[in-house]
């Protein structure tokens, strides 16, 4: 068996810098490098459902923005199996399955879901269906046999309770299914960039994300409001790069070349060391970060636009995707069953 990909992002809202840098930039790099067999992107409408169940409009509206994201940072789907997960069917049925192989305590003790239970104020409420998304994963990436997961370290406990998954399966039944590991983003500050406001994460939920098809205005008016140095307040004083998103920024999206190109220091550091001593002025590094992030997204917007206005072409990937993903799912569904001995009529 080769190296199989799979990764996806659910469908609550466009998709923002913290997803590029986190885990987009990554899967066009997986994606470009071609050592690998298979490569799917998934849609996670039905795990977006588990937190979002009375509000299954923001998931309708949400699936076509994700896949015009997608294709405008240069996922292509010649190489790539983009599909919608709700209409596999076979993921269902695994995870129901799967669900026997985990403990309510083991998915409490799980730290991203509670987490995301506190910052959803589900507290005592929790929804089953949310409890156990993290056994809908391990279903969604076993069901394509799934070696390889590029996502953002918030992801890595839910990758560790599918490979608990795998070796309880493979013990109980014999040995079906393959554990997966994390292809995380070298640069460790953009494995989870925090939002403007200098939350630690930022967050489709949270609504402190700079997005991918934001204007020109939206970003420049997001990077005015950024979250800098509250104790900086004339520029003559001493400022804090430290916790400055500003700065964090910059670190994670500018070269030397482009700080030297749009202001009068010719490095990030030295840049840096003269917002320590004081005498420059949070508008002035805001504007430096404008044109840093303008020259990314200016050709993701150009390409966005082309799909925006071909949305047939964008219906036809969506669609043979997800009928190949759905026989493909169906063949690991097979083996499953076999391997549990509930294949009567094979
Ligand atoms: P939601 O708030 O609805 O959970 P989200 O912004 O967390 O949305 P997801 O769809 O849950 O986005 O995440 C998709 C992928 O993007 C995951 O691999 C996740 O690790 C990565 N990711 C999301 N936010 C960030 C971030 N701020 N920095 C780095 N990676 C991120
Ligand atoms: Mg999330």
């Amino acid at each position: 068996m080769g190296n199989i990909i799979l990764t996806g992002d659910r469908p609550t809202g466009r998709l923002h810098l913290g997803h590029y840098v986190g885990s987009l930039r990554n899967r066009v790099k997986l994606q470009n490098e071609g050592n690998y067999d298979e490569m799917y992107v998934m849609i996670a409408d039905s795990q977006a459902l588990t937190d979002n169940f009375d509000n299954p409009k923001k998931i309708q509206d949400n699936l076509h923005e994700v896949i015009l994201d997608y294709l405008s940072v240069g996922l292509n789907p010649e190489k790539v199996t983009f599909f919608i997960q709700s209409e596999v069917n076979a993921l269902t049925t695994l995870t129901y399955y799967y669900m026997n192989l985990v403990t309510v305590s083991r998915l409490q003790r799980n730290p991203t879901i509670k987490t995301e239970i506190k910052l959803r104020g589900f507290d005592e409420s929790v929804p089953a269906g949310f409890l156990s998304y993290p056994v809908s994963q391990a279903a969604d990436i076993t069901g394509f046999n799934a070696n390889i997961i590029p996502v953002g370290d918030d992801q890595l406990p839910l990758l560790e309770q599918t490979n608990e998954i795998v070796r309880s399966f493979n013990r109980i039944y014999g040995e079906t299914l393959r554990e997966c590991e994390a292809y995380l983003e070298k640069d460790e500050k953009a494995q989870r960039l925090p939002g403007i406001d200098g939350n630690a994460k930022m967050s489709k939920s949270l609504g402190n994300g700079i997005y991918l098809a934001d204007t020109p205005e939206e970003v420049y008016k997001k990077v005015m409001s950024m979250y800098t140095d509250p104790d900086h307040i004339k520029i003559e004083d001493p400022g804090k790069v430290e916790g400055n998103m500003v700065f964090t920024y910059l670190d994670v999206f500018a070269t030397d070349e482009q700080i030297s190109k749009y202001s009068d220091f010719s490095s990030l550091e030295e840049m840096k060391n003269q917002y320590r001593s004081g005498g420059l002025g949070d508008v002035k590094i805001k504007k430096v970060l404008y044109e840093v992030l303008e020259e990314l997204l200016e050709p993701i917007r150009e390409k966005r636009k082309y799909y925006e206005e071909h949305m047939d072409e964008v219906e036809k990937i969506l669609k043979e995707g997800t009928e190949k993903a759905i026989s493909k799912a169906n063949e690991t569904l097979a083996n499953v069953k076999k391997a549990i001995g509930i294949d009567y009529f094979e």
